[in-house]
């Protein structure tokens, strides 16, 4: 048997799937034959099969270093179920049940170990795993490995020492999101200088996705959207406390079942909230980002974020937690010039050096510069993760509404004008009403003599308001991070190009709302018909009831039993014998032989 045919073999037999997506046999084909791998597959691109199966088939134990004790958990509990010995070590696993995996890792009964970074590196641990028989190691969310990456964790740095404690193991690097900088950074760092590089596309074809400059009613605005979903699975990311609290007592008032989650709660209300949102099918988490690393529930059918994100990275990888099960999700991203002013702040306060500073910077600015700019959201993904030839997706806001866009270069330098004119010392509104030629009533009289007074008064203000806010994503002119911000020039460069024309600056037209929520009602409409009626939507619900209480009984969540998926393919194929339920894909054998008498009864009752 080839390498290849024993692990389609075990998928099939251990996890129900017939057959390998994208990258992912290659990826196996080369850790089988006992080489290092840097591996760079999109969020649902089924990651951990990768190193999973290889796993299972090399002798010894399987090492996966990941950073998340919420991952190692759900992954953790999905291969117990599947019928593998895996365990994980982390902070809270007791003494005892520590000593009994490690004896079972050294005797070579277990295929796989996940634990932390911390965890590797306590005293005496990379001594006990020298001794014991190693499949591979993996290490999972390597991006956080460079400081060009959008997570950087220094601890990551100390990984690298392993190629020479084990230098007869393949090591395997995997991540989601790492653009071609980070790639290289995880090469030198985690010395896997001759691994071969295996790179997919990071297109998530079944994500359509918006982006929007913030409303004045922005409750409202979040309302609209939630509420053309209900029922539905959904994230909605803050950017503080304050405004988790806010956005999900709006929503809790206006009847939607909203739970707020966020890192100041106590521990074991997080707990509960995070069950609830994986166990209920209609709960809409309202949450900063301490909420989602690692949570893998695969129906999330769309995420909000109220405040936009810090980089292209954490928006990729965010947005990326709604559709993991392959069927449509949604994206709004909801953003402003105070929150890329409220980045920057964070990125200067924070204690990283100075390099890692300018990094995090450069990378809100190019976040804002997308999600202002004019090309298609997915495509303008791809390019920045280094893709070329990313063809427009033709479902996102920009594809299906194309937003006119003017040239507004001329504008650009008036306004640019005024800031310096004004001698950088005034914000927003006071160099508007200066380009606006508006006096009286306490404004800036003592600028009325400059050049620039009222310059821009063929012009309303919103008109400004546009060219200024996107000046400002574009890093050309920026804005103090003080109570009452100021402008003042940004890039010395690009403003000089400005005035020489050499560079022109497009913006959009002002978006048109109404328009929008007719294609969200139209877009409701529409999931509403992916699902089963009649018969078929009794019997689904049926299933989902058995399974929430298999769940509840063993203490898992539901998708660790069965996925959405795996359940559908069951109302539509409606199985009457074991065998015929065996070839449902995502049933393997451990499963069938666990929960198959029952599915089946619940189907023939069903159908
Ligand atoms: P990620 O790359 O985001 O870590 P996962 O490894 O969690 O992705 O996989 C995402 C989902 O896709 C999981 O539910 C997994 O069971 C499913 N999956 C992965 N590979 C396959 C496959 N070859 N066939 C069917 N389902 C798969
Ligand atoms: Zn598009």
């Amino acid at each position: 048997m080839t390498d290849l045919t024993a692990a389609r073999e075990t998928l099939q037999r251990v996890f129900g799937h017939s057959d390998f997506r994208g990258l992912q046999s290659d990826v196996i084909t080369e850790v089988l034959e006992g080489r290092d791998v840097m591996a760079v597959l999109p969020t649902g691109g089924g990651k951990s099969f990768c190193y999973q199966i290889p796993a299972i088939l090399r002798p010894g134990v399987g090492l996966v270093v990941s950073p998340l004790i919420a991952l190692m958990q759900d992954q953790v509990a999905a291969l117990r179920s599947a019928g593998v010995a895996a365990a994980r070590l982390d902070s809270t696993i007791q003494s005892d049940a520590r000593r009994e995996w490690l004896s079972a890792a050294r005797d070579g009964q277990l295929d796989l170990l996940y634990v932390s970074p911390e965890g590797l590196f306590a005293q005496g641990f990379l001594d006990f795993l020298e001794q014991c028989p190693i499949a591979l190691i993996a290490i999972d969310e390597a991006h956080c490995v460079s400081q060009w990456g959008h997570d950087f964790r220094p601890d990551y740095r100390a990984l690298g020492q392993l190629a020479d404690r084990f230098p007869s193991v393949p090591r395997m690097a995997v991540t989601a999101t790492a653009d071609l900088k980070t790639q290289a950074d995880i090469r030198t760092q985690l010395r896997l200088e001759n691994a071969r590089a295996f790179i997919d596309s990071f297109d998530r074809p079944n994500l359509v996705l918006a982006a929007e400059r913030r409303p004045p009613k922005v409750q409202d605005r979040i309302y609209d959207i939630v509420s053309a979903r209900r029922g539905k699975s959904g994230i909605i990311y803050a950017a503080t406390r304050d405004n988790v609290e806010k956005t999900a007592a709006n929503l809790q008032a206006l009847k939607i079942p909203a739970l707020a989650y966020h890192a100041g709660l106590d521990a074991n209300l997080r707990a509960d909230r995070q069950h609830k949102f994986q166990e209920e099918d209609d709960v809409v988490m309202v949450a900063t980002i301490a909420f989602g690393m690692g949570v893998d529930k695969p129906n999330v059918r769309y995420v909000v974020h109220a405040d936009s994100p810090k980089s292209i990275e954490a928006y990729w990888q965010e947005v990326g937690r709604g559709g993991r099960d392959g069927d449509t999700a949604e994206g709004f991203c909801i953003y402003s010039a105070s929150d890329l002013r409220r980045a920057i702040m964070f990125a200067n306060q924070g204690n990283a050096t100075e390099q890692v500073k300018a990094v995090q910077i450069k990378k809100a600015r190019q976040l804002f510069a997308y999600l202002d700019g004019l090309t298609c959201r997915r495509a303008g993904v791809r390019r920045y993760f280094g893709e070329e030839n990313a063809e427009p997706c033709g479902v996102c806001d920009i594809c299906t509404d194309p937003p006119t866009s003017i040239d507004a270069t001329e504008f650009a330098a008036k306004a640019i004008s005024a800031v310096m004119r004004m001698d950088q010392r005034v914000g927003r509104g006071r160099v508007v009403n200066h380009l606006l030629g508006r006096t009286g009533d306490g404004l800036d009289e003592q600028y009325a003599s400059r050049t620039t007074f009222g310059i821009g008064a063929d012009q309303g203000e919103p008109m400004w308001r546009n060219v200024i806010e996107h000046l400002l994503f574009e890093g050309v002119l920026s804005e103090g991070d003080d109570q009452r911000p100021t402008l003042s020039i940004g890039d010395d460069d690009a403003v000089r190009a400005i005035f020489r024309k050499e560079r022109s600056v497009r913006i959009r037209e002002a978006a048109k709302p109404t328009r929008r929520s007719k294609e969200e009602r139209r877009g409701a409409k529409g999931a509403a018909k992916a699902g089963f009626d009649g018969a078929d939507a009794k019997l689904f619900d049926a299933l989902k009831t058995w399974r929430r209480e298999t769940a509840q009984a063993n203490a898992v969540p539901p998708y660790v039993i069965f996925h959405d998926a795996t359940l559908a393919e069951m109302v539509r194929a409606k199985p009457n014998t074991l065998p015929a339920l065996g070839r449902i894909s995502g049933i393997g054998e451990a499963k069938l032989k666990k929960y198959g008498t029952e599915v089946l009864a619940v189907l023939i009752a069903g159908i």
